[in-house]
């Protein structure tokens, strides 16, 4: 018997069957995740259970999490930024096998519908975005408790657990050589920054550009404006501590509308860049924010691009004499308008070809059982991204 046949007789003894695992599930809005058993269910038609190597945290999970109504539901698993190994596969799936390495990602790419058939769009119509306690084709959860509750799924994803399953259109196979700790980030916030500066903005070179929050979306704006040559990279900011990071990727300029006295943030914007900046992203999550950023882009040509999740409920208010007479845009940007299964792919191999950095992006690793931490240290403003490393064999190097 050849190795690689014994090898694949030893992968599937779990095929086909419930597995049962360790899950960070949050029974309440705002309290404290809880390592529980779960069981989680064999993958159906079109989906993949995947074995979660890491994970890491997004502030779309702190929102979510912190929401007391819907779209928010409980118990729920979260986390959506991750990267891990097929376990096995349901009926139809044919674009991944057992062992593949890939990233889940939560917005769909069906690569059937006109818009996923457009390459002006990555919006899927068959499966839109939606913050869903389900899974996208047949509306149920392949998660239940020890009790035999159902535990919903979020955004389609639910990366804090050992394993889990998402539909083929959520899935996307990445080159397996890059370092996991890194693959994660690909999953939700860095592509979102990357491609809000490449995709969404189109940003030129020699071009100026405001960056309002310098999280990890903020800074991967700023990575991706950089990369773009944009000459003035000004990042705003209410925590000081963020111009040292920014530094690191390419922020030539910082604000903290705190230390700005009685002059509006978009004031001092206008002085540095005589008159507005060509390119103003929200990456807060916040109306006030988002108005700010469009008074200061540039008349003409400016555009404001809106990649902060507040409320669904918020507004936004202008006057439609300012919006005719300034020329500006203002736009949405959902993971940065890209395509996660053509363009998640080409980050990966950017980042092995040492032009994309990410390196910097990882401030801290934690374990598993330790998932509230990373909750605490973003929320505190003191990591960019926390790592959460699955097993144990991966010991937090700090
Ligand atoms: P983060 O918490 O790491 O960063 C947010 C930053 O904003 C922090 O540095 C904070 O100090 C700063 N900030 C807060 N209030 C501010 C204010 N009034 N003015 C200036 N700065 C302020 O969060 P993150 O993970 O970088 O996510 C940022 C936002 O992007 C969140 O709203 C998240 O939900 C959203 N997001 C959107 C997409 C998308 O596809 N559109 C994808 C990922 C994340
Ligand atoms: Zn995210």
């Amino acid at each position: 018997m050849s190795m690689s046949m014994s090898m694949e007789e030893e992968q599937p003894k779990s095929r086909g069957k419930p597995i049962r695992c360790r899950a960070a599930v949050c029974r309440k809005a705002g309290e404290p995740l809880q390592i529980e058993e779960v069981e989680v269910a064999p993958p159906k038609a079109w989906e993949v259970r995947i074995k979660i190597i890491c994970t890491s945290l997004c502030h779309t999970d702190v929102t979510f999490w912190k929401m007391e109504s819907p779209p928010a539901t409980f118990p729920t698993i979260f986390g959506h930024e991750a990267v891990g190994v097929v376990e096995s596969v349901g009926e139809n799936v044919k674009e991944v096998r057992e062992g593949d390495t890939v990233i889940p990602v939560l917005l769909t790419d069906c690569q059937d519908c006109g818009d996923c058939n457009s390459k002006k769009s990555n919006k899927c119509s068959r499966f839109p975005f939606m913050v869903s306690p389900s899974l996208p084709r047949d509306g149920t959860t392949r998660f239940t408790d020890s009790q035999g509750e159902v535990v919903n799924h979020f955004a389609y994803i639910s990366s804090f657990s050992e394993y889990t399953v998402v539909d083929i259109a959520n899935v996307t196979k990445i080159d397996p050589s890059i370092p996991p700790n890194r693959a994660c980030l690909l999953g939700c916030g860095i592509s979102t920054g990357i491609g809000a500066a490449w995709k969404t903005a189109n940003v030129e070179a020699g071009t100026s550009v405001a960056i309002f929050g310098l999280g990890a979306i903020g800074l991967a704006v700023a990575e991706g404006a950089g990369i773009r040559g944009a000459t003035k990279i000004i990042g705003v900011d209410l925590n000081p501590e963020k111009f040292e990071i920014g530094k690191k990727f390419g922020v030539t300029d910082f604000i903290n509308p705190s230390d700005c006295g009685n002059k509006p943030v978009h004031e001092v914007i206008a002085e540095m860049t005589d008159g507005g900046a060509d390119y103003c992203f929200e990456c807060v999550g916040s109306t006030s924010v988002a108005h700010q950023a469009f008074a200061r882009c540039r008349k003409g040509w400016g555009k404001t691009i809106l990649i902060g999740f507040e409320m669904p409920s918020s507004q936004l208010s202008f006057s439609s004499y300012e919006v005719l007479v300034s020329g500006k845009t203002i736009m949405g940007s959902l993971l940065g308008d890209f395509k996660p299964k053509t363009d998640i792919p080409l980050l990966v191999k950017s980042y092995l070809d040492k032009e994309l950095r990410l390196d910097d992006f990882v401030t801290h690793e934690v374990q598993f059982e330790d998932i509230n931490k990373a909750f605490d240290l973003l929320i505190s403003g003191k990591s960019i991204r926390c790592v959460i490393w699955m097993d144990k064999k991966f010991p937090p190097p700090i």
